[in-house]
């Protein structure tokens, strides 16, 4: 009896001691989350990097000067905290090119032209001069279907369905929406169309069109694709109901020139314990060719420069390797993100978590992840951390296009969430740019990721 007592007082002291170390670390978690915070909020370069980004470079389509100027920007900001190591990956890039300034007007038998605001979607053929044709309007896959073929051979196909407003998040209304955009061009070819005309993807009522990826596919023909501003739809719409024999008239000279290899930036800080484990945190470099890429992805390069900045500023190294990427050309095609995700299969290389910024540079709010549920698990764990920040909201389904090709390498695929309000009325358009960002708002968001990495680094998953 004495001896269990005897034994009993042991177990307790040691599970005692046990819980008082486990609950020491914890706290040495916490003051390091206070310390990435606190040295951020009042150190970090941000503004001026993303003043170099956007107004010295400016927007940085694949294949363009500027694009190529960040790569060596963002490998000399790199080079200048002495990570251990910082390199080049080279990527086959496809090269578009917008050309001379879209013109689109419409025109009313025996009336004045009415000039409309246009940009060609991104991989658009060129219109060879003028393409003049009748509008036929849909706002659904299902009307477009029915149309008998005389109904929309020889014409434009108008693609007028809206964001839905009613939707709280807006980037899901993006996504519900976003396909017009990317195969609209296909659909009304196989109709015999001879353009694609496909209103913006955004909530905005204004006059400014959105650009972004599009695709066609072997064996239809490609045809010309445009965007026009929602203000613009909304009177292409009307007027159709005025007129519907009006002829729509559209110019665009852009065109598809050689492949050219570009790279990816990468900067790794070798980890301490698990060299062999992976966690790492990415945006892109490529925007589009309007505005300056503030938003998309200017925000992300910044905050993964400042992720890296606020590991070194840690005594100690991350017990597991941390991984900073920056990705060539996400806007068409994601060949950036294939590429890492080649290498890291062939060198048989372990991730834990692959991040990425891509979700403009709003307040951050969490993060979307995808993975086992186990993983999940530990990470939504991970995240009541960053809760009395206000980032602590884990919620499904990642959203970022660089990772996605790490889906079966990573245990988990991870994206920046912030708050998407205002973030499809300048994307991927002329107000991307560098006024619309709240800095304040952009180093939160690297500060969140920076958690992120460093918890799994700890813990592990
Ligand atoms: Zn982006």
């Amino acid at each position: 009896m004495r001896h269990m007592k005897y034994w009993i007082c042991v177990a307790a002291v040691f599970l005692l001691f046990k819980n008082l170390s486990a609950q020491t670390t914890h706290e040495d978690k916490k003051a390091t989350i206070a310390h990435f915070f606190n040295q951020s909020l009042t150190n970090a370069p941000i503004p001026a990097h993303l003043h170099d980004l956007t107004k010295q470079i400016g927007h940085r389509i694949s294949g363009s000067p500027q694009a190529e100027a960040a790569v060596h920007w963002i490998k000399m900001q790199l080079e200048a905290l002495r990570p251990d190591s910082v390199y080049l990956q080279a990527v086959n890039i496809p090269v578009w090119k917008r050309g001379p300034k879209e013109k689109a007007f419409i025109q009313t038998a025996g009336h004045s032209l009415q000039q409309m605001q246009v940009l060609a979607l991104g991989g658009s053929v060129a219109t060879k001069g003028t393409l003049r044709a009748e509008v036929v309007e849909v706002k659904s896959w299902a009307e477009l279907s029915a149309l008998p073929a005389d109904k929309v051979k020889g014409k434009f196909v108008f693609y007028n369905r809206a964001m839905d407003p009613t939707k709280i998040d807006p980037f899901e209304a993006y996504l519900e929406a976003v396909d017009q955009r990317s195969i609209g061009a296909i659909e009304a070819a196989k109709k015999g169309a001879v353009g694609a005309l496909v209103r913006s993807l955004t909530l905005a009522k204004d006059y400014y069109p959105h650009t972004g990826a599009m695709q066609y596919a072997n064996g239809i023909s490609k045809i010309p694709a445009a965007a026009l501003g929602t203000r613009s739809a909304d009177l292409l719409s009307q007027k159709l109901k005025d007129n519907p024999t009006l002829r729509f008239s559209l110019e665009m000279h852009c065109s598809t020139l050689p492949a050219i290899v570009s790279n990816n930036v990468i900067a790794e800080i070798t980890g301490a314990e698990f060299p062999d484990e992976f966690i790492t945190i990415g945006a892109h470099i490529d925007s589009w060719d309007v505005g300056e890429g503030a938003s998309d992805d200017a925000t992300g390069i910044v905050q993964t420069i400042e992720a890296l900045r606020l590991f070194k500023t840690l005594a100690s190294k991350p017990k597991r390797s941390i991984r900073f990427i920056f990705y060539m050309n996400e806007e068409s095609g994601a060949h950036g993100g294939s590429k890492y995700a080649s290498a890291a299969r062939e060198n048989e290389e372990k991730h834990l978590a692959s991040i990425e910024s891509d979700a403009g540079g709003f307040q951050p709010v969490g993060f979307r992840i995808d993975g086992d549920p186990q993983p999940v698990d530990q990470i939504t764990a991970y995240s009541s951390l960053l809760s009395q920040y206000g980032m602590g909201r884990i919620l499904p389904k990642h959203r970022g296009v660089d990772i996605v090709a790490m889906k079966d390498l990573s245990k988990v695929l991870l994206s920046l969430d912030c708050e998407s309000h205002r973030l499809f009325d300048i994307h991927h358009s002329e107000l991307d740019t560098l006024d619309k960002l709240n800095y304040r708002e952009v180093t939160l968001g690297a500060v969140a990721m920076t958690v992120m990495a460093f918890l799994i680094s700890e813990y592990g998953l």
